[in-house]
């Protein structure tokens, strides 16, 4: 069965088809700068033949048009028609209190997810707008849902209740949601797999270290708790996000720089995290580069970024009660040994101890601990296209 993924953002929709019996990625591409002078779609098949050009794009209506013609077309199309798009798979950031699990889209689903819109006014509209363009191009093809939030709605209360006025929550559903639960899902089942454990019998802290990043406690197969909050923000200290701060320090600089609620808020998701820390990139291979040139605050915003995941894995291990394997996952976590060894230096005392060697490897699953270590320290590269993908052939299944 092929499964066309879709994740839609703002002014960008990346799309994968996949065929999920063969695990293989038909092809994949990004439309980019919809709405913007100069928008171009990039698609690559999987046998390496590519297109890249540059045409009109005013709303993501055209971009799934424009990517459906490159699906069926000679020069790069995997494809001979629409027929052989058996469903689709949409990625929804935010699910609220609503869902907790992925959903086929109906009429009363996708109303469903437009209240949703307050809570994630930037993700949410793109991804509405996304369901609506393929209703309409790929009639009578069933489309499911898959949310980031949906995985973390097994937190107890305790783990997602701020310490605010209760009446916050009762009037906004102001609380903590989580975020890249696809992903943190997906690892911990595949750490199960690789660990040849039953799910349900283990304790996972599951480390998405990527631009945006996020910890999870996996608990038994559920989460228990996370690190994003209200909002992608929360949490470890990020590409260009500042992660947990405290939040007097957010009134106080609006006073002294007689800054808005929106130059606040762009400077806390696009001037801060190791971008502000270094005042060098949000990159963290330019921030290696930059520290083998000298440059301290490059240093000092990775010791920020590892002490950080370093703490919460601790921390996850005390909610749970105790810890049988850490999974390091996307850009950050899969790619980069120098932040893996930092983040598990000293934490013998818990149980991690890894393997220098092992350590050096990249986006490859492998078990990277000593043989004498007794929590299991796991690399598993992410895989939420197909993991979106498997979701939406579940569903259908099911209809
Ligand atoms: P996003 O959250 O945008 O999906 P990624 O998961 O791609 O981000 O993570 C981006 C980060 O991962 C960057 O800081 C980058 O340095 C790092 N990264 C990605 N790929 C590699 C690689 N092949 N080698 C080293 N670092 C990488």
């Amino acid at each position: 069965m092929n499964i066309l993924v879709i994740n839609a953002g703002s002014s960008s929709l990346k799309y994968q088809l996949i065929n999920v019996e063969g695990e293989i990625v038909l092809a994949k591409g990004l439309c980019d700068r919809i709405g913007l002078p100069g928008s171009l779609i990039k698609h690559k098949a999987h046998d390496g033949r590519s297109v890249t050009k540059e045409i009109v794009m005013d709303s993501h209506l055209d971009a799934i048009k424009q990517l459906i013609a490159v699906l069926t077309d000679e020069e790069a199309g995997v494809i001979k028609s629409l027929d052989e798009i058996d469903a689709v798979g949409h990625r929804v950031v935010h699910g609220g209190e609503k869902f907790f699990s992925s959903v086929i889209i109906d009429d009363e689903v996708l109303r469903t997810i437009e209240e949703c819109e307050e809570l994630a006014p930037l993700h949410n509209p793109p991804n509405v707008t996304g369901i609506k363009a393929c209703s309409k191009i790929l009639e009578g093809v069933p489309q499911v849902a898959v949310f980031d939030t949906a995985f973390h709605q097994t937190m107890p209360k305790k783990a997602y209740i701020y310490a605010l006025p209760y009446e916050y929550y009762e009037k906004y559903k102001l609380r903590k949601y989580g975020f890249h639960g696809t992903s943190h899902k997906y690892v911990s089942e595949r750490a199960a797999v690789l660990l040849n454990k039953p799910y349900d019998q283990l304790k996972i802290v599951t480390c998405h270290l990527g631009n945006g990043s996020s910890i999870a406690a996996v608990d038994c197969g559920k989460s228990v708790e996370t690190s994003m909050g209200f909002t992608p923000l929360d949490g470890l200290a990020m590409g260009t996000r500042c992660g947990t701060i405290d939040p007097a320090a957010v009134t106080f600089l609006m006073n002294k720089e007689k800054i808005s609620t929106e130059e606040m808020d762009d400077i806390m998701n696009k001037k801060s995290g190791v971008y502000g820390i270094s005042g060098v990139s949000s990159d963290f291979r330019d921030l290696e580069k930059a520290v083998e040139e000298g440059n301290e605050r490059a240093e000092l915003a990775l010791q920020i970024f590892a002490y950080q995941v370093k703490k919460f894995i601790g921390a996850y291990a005390c909610a749970m009660g105790g810890l049988d394997a850490v999974v390091f996952t996307a850009g950050i976590g899969e790619n980069n040994p120098d932040i893996r060894q930092r983040v598990c230096s000293n934490m013998e005392f818990l149980g991690i101890r890894i393997d220098p060697e092992k350590n050096r490897s990249r986006g490859i699953e492998i078990d990277i601990s000593t043989d004498d270590a007794k929590v299991r320290t796991l690399i598993i590269p992410t895989n939420e296209e197909l993991a979106i993908a498997k979701e939406t052939i579940r569903l259908i299944g099911k209809a």
